[in-house]
């Protein structure tokens, strides 16, 4: 705690003071003022940038640049500081950020200390949903500038003295850093900083909460997302994003986590993702920010001919209802650990991805592909991706042929179709890489091969993104 009643400490600001009028003074005679210099922000080059993608970038043009920053024709090298004309008196370096969850235009100019004006100016914002999570923003640090490390929000009726306390820091100086101009201003469910080491993860500041993480950013149609939730208290978690509710499980420690799928036919465009936290004293908190659900990039196959009888016949919305409720109970356990295994051995032999559009025996309603086929050439063994039990198996269905379906937790499940032999039985635990069925053409197949999917509460999602990367 700095203590200002300290007589040196208050000579040396007096001296401070003193020094600084001097300088004043010299600078001040007459003929040798100049109009005070316009300051510009500078944007550090990065491997891969040309003066044309950074003048789309802040509205300028590459002449401009040019001008401004006295170059020649030389290239850019990455670590080169360039003025960036358009954004004149704005001042320090220029950085491009992912907009973290929780963040608002107050939290983002909090946290970085620039003018939420600057903000909207260096980044063309035009309304508040342009601030969806995960989209890069640029952003304006002092060179000297710290971390800041997000506090706990103010409970209801908490006072924002109580919480400078608890942050262990001076109330006038917290709520001049939180650009609150009285600190009787605070509200509950902002979000403040004080200085720290590193810097927080996320702007969520709610009581209790340590983190909340969403995995697999960019979110994209047809794929999978996590949301992880830390907390020291215990805290009942609701979340809604694009008509998918995801169910929170109790990982212990704390820490929650909860796997959805995006439907692959759901519009490209921004949705909000809505969480409420209800804490043991039964206090809600409830926010709401945009996401960006991307583009899959899916192709489109070529128009198929199939069995009249498998497609939009009262036995397939039989059959689909039955399957619809074995895939809906979220286990609470996670059985799988780190990347999976294809379940059939060559990746060359992919001859259909997931999320193609499809048209089937020139029906116009569009269908989308729900699975990842993979080809016969690899030979005729299906292995488990990965540790799971088998919640069902399934001979002779109209659409599905022989069918296998393995749950491995926490609402995610496999489902092998067009078998021509199933050697597992229900209940069975099965490892990854065991076998489990030899490719076939049964069902509404067109040749011989593995269909496989992976759904998470019903919906079934990109399979290859499992085979890429390892959840959590
Ligand atoms: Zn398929």
């Amino acid at each position: 705690m700095r203590d200002y009643t300290n007589p040196s400490f208050a000579s040396r600001i007096i001296l401070c003071v003193i020094s600084f009028l001097v300088a004043l003074t010299l600078f001040a005679v007459p003929g040798r003022v100049s109009a005070q210099a316009v300051t510009y922000p500078e944007y550090v080059v990065v491997y891969g940038d040309t003066l044309s993608w950074i003048a789309l970038r802040f509205d300028t043009t590459v002449e401009d640049i040019q001008a401004l920053n006295g170059l020649g024709d030389n290239g850019l090298h990455p670590g080169d500081r360039l003025k960036i004309p358009t954004l004149a008196g704005m001042q320090g370096v220029l950085t491009t950020e992912f907009v973290p969850l929780g963040s608002s235009l107050t939290s983002l100019s909090r946290r970085s200390r620039a003018e939420p004006a600057d903000l909207i100016k260096a980044n063309k914002l035009t309304s508040p949903s342009e601030l969806f999570i995960g989209r890069d923003i640029v952003m304006t640090r002092s060179e000297d500038s710290q971390g800041m490390e997000t506090i706990a929000s103010l409970k209801q009726g908490q006072s924002f003295f109580e919480s400078s306390i608890l942050a262990g820091m001076n109330t006038w100086e917290l709520s001049h850093l939180n650009r609150l101009e009285n600190p009787t201003r605070g509200l509950p469910m902002d979000t403040y900083y004080k200085p720290s080491e590193v810097d927080s993860p996320s702007n969520l500041a709610i009581p209790g909460l340590k983190e909340v993480v969403i995995d697999n950013l960019p979110l994209i149609q047809g794929d999978t997302f996590l949301i992880k939730i830390s907390s020291d208290e215990p805290v009942s978690v609701k979340a809604t994003l694009a008509g998918v509710e995801p169910v929170f499980v109790d990982m212990g420690a704390g820490v929650q986590m909860a796997y959805g799928g995006i439907h692959a036919l759901t519009e490209v465009g921004v949705y909000p993702l809505t969480m409420e936290f209800t804490n043991a004293e039964g206090e809600t908190y409830r926010f709401d920010q945009y996401v960006m659900i991307n583009s899959g990039n899916y192709a489109t196959d070529k128009p198929l001919q199939v069995d009249p009888l498998t497609i939009g016949t009262p036995e397939e919305a039989a059959e689909n209802a039955i399957f619809k409720e074995v895939v809906k109970p979220v286990s609470p356990v996670q059985q799988w650990s780190g990347l999976w295994y294809s379940p059939a051995q060559d990746a060359d032999c992919i001859i259909s991805r997931f999320g193609s559009r499809r048209t089937y025996n020139d029906d116009p309603g569009l269908y989308y592909h729900t699975g990842l086929d993979l080809g016969y050439c690899a030979g005729i063994d299906v292995y488990a991706p990965a540790v799971g039990t088998v919640a069902g198996v399934f001979p002779d269905q109209v659409v599905r042929g022989n069918c296998i379906v393995i749950d491995h937790g926490l609402g995610v499940y496999t489902i092998y179709m067009h078998l021509r032999e199933i050697l597992v039985e229900a209940g069975e635990v099965v490892q990854p890489g065991q076998l489990i069925g030899l490719i076939g053409n049964t069902g509404r197949s067109t040749g011989p091969h593995l269909h496989f999917e992976v759904d998470i509460q019903g919906t079934p999602v990109n399979p290859e993104t499992w085979l890429r990367r390892a959840f959590p």
